[in-house]
């Protein structure tokens, strides 16, 4: 498929790398391809980055009904630009796009065009430690319509944002409230899937969350509320006993690939991992005696995001010593290191960005 080309006259102006926010600052270009019944996908091109205009009656501002992905680029130390696992994202959007009745994207040509909008925008990804550049590709329905059912097209569009760390306090360990008061996802809906819904359907808890002094939601399953689901933007590991436990993909959660990349490592090192039903009696009572090491979150944004404490109902318990603890810090500099370009990377998951492809 072609892929058109038109760049803005003057650049803008790329940030200092030394202070970057998340998610504020967008780069000159992005990538827009559009869906009709007739001509399937069609018309792919990077361009200006630039607003939507859009009906009001647009189907996507009514019902919901998009996709979205995240991943970055990293700058390694020669100064070469590389994606981490970006064949995952691509196959995980399609499985997403099939939860919410959006047609299939070519993976392979949406992951050149990926390769192409990053190697035209190389100068906005920045080098200072920590830093990346996120890739936001998502789709839309965009058929001006109130009733109810699918869109009959869409608009693809990926933008790209340079990043610093995602969490304001850098690689700390956060706080963590579990409810069983409010519910994410149920099996049977939408939870697997990347798509708005979830993070509308999270907001509230969140808000009762951080009122409370809490930086995040750990949420449970929606029929008995015992078992351990996954965090509002990371799925969520414990080390019990030396073993990586972590739940099950059953349907409510987010197949996460930091997740997978976290149970590979585990394996290859000869680890223990299981995935598994967890319920929150399960871990406070691993902690009463003893046997609950470490918790941590995993997804792109942060990586890996130790857990300093948990509250559930009246109680909240300290992990280890509410410290960085050795299995996160193990993982986190194993991950950083292959996606910086800083160790070998023996299962193939960089994807190097080659310039003018
Ligand atoms: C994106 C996301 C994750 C983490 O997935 P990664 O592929 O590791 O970034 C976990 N849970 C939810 C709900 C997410 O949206």
């Amino acid at each position: 498929m072609e892929l058109k080309i038109s760049k803005v006259d003057t650049p803008g102006k790329v940030q200092d790398d030394s202070e970057l926010p998340f998610g504020e600052i967008f780069t000159d270009h992005m990538f827009n391809m559009d869906y009709t019944p007739e001509s399937g996908w069609h018309n792919a091109r990077i361009e200006p980055y630039a607003p939507f205009v859009m009906d009001p009656a647009t189907m996507v501002l009514h019902y919901g009904q998009t996709i979205f992905e995240g991943l970055k680029a990293y700058r390694t130390k020669d100064g070469k630009i590389q994606l981490f696992r970006a064949d995952q994202n691509m196959a995980r959007f399609n499985r997403s796009a099939s939860v919410v009745c959006i047609p299939k994207i070519d993976e392979a040509f949406a992951l050149r065009a990926i390769k192409k909008l990053v190697s035209i925008e190389k100068d906005w990804v920045p080098s200072a430690p920590d830093t990346s550049l996120y890739i936001r590709p998502t789709i839309i329905a965009t058929d001006p319509y109130l009733g109810v059912r699918p869109s009959r097209t869409y608009r693809f569009f990926i933008i790209l944002s340079p990043v610093g760390a995602y969490y304001p306090e850098g690689f700390n360990p956060v706080k963590i409230w579990v409810t069983d008061k409010y519910v994410r996802a149920a099996k049977g809906g939408l939870g697997e899937a990347k798509t708005a819904a979830n993070y509308a359907a999270s907001l509230y808890g969140a808000e009762v969350a951080k009122k409370a002094g809490y930086t995040q939601v750990l949420w449970l399953d929606a029929v008995e509320h015992r078992y351990i689901e996954e965090v509002g933007t990371m799925n969520i590991c414990f080390i019990i006993d030396d073993v990586v436990v972590t739940p099950a993909l059953t349907g409510s959660i987010l197949a996460g690939i930091t997740r997978d990349s976290v149970l590979t490592l585990a394996r290859h090192w000869g680890i223990k991992v299981a995935e598994r039903p967890i319920t929150i009696d399960e871990v406070m009572e691993a902690h009463k005696n003893g046997a609950l090491q470490e918790v941590f979150g995993t997804g792109t944004a942060a990586v890996i995001s130790p857990v300093s404490h948990l509250a559930w109902h009246d109680e909240v318990i300290q992990i280890g010593d509410g410290g960085v603890g050795p299995m996160a810090h193990k993982f986190y500099e194993a991950i950083t290191d292959i996606q910086y370009g800083r160790a070998e990377d023996p299962f193939g998951w960089v994807v190097p960005v080659e310039e003018d492809l």
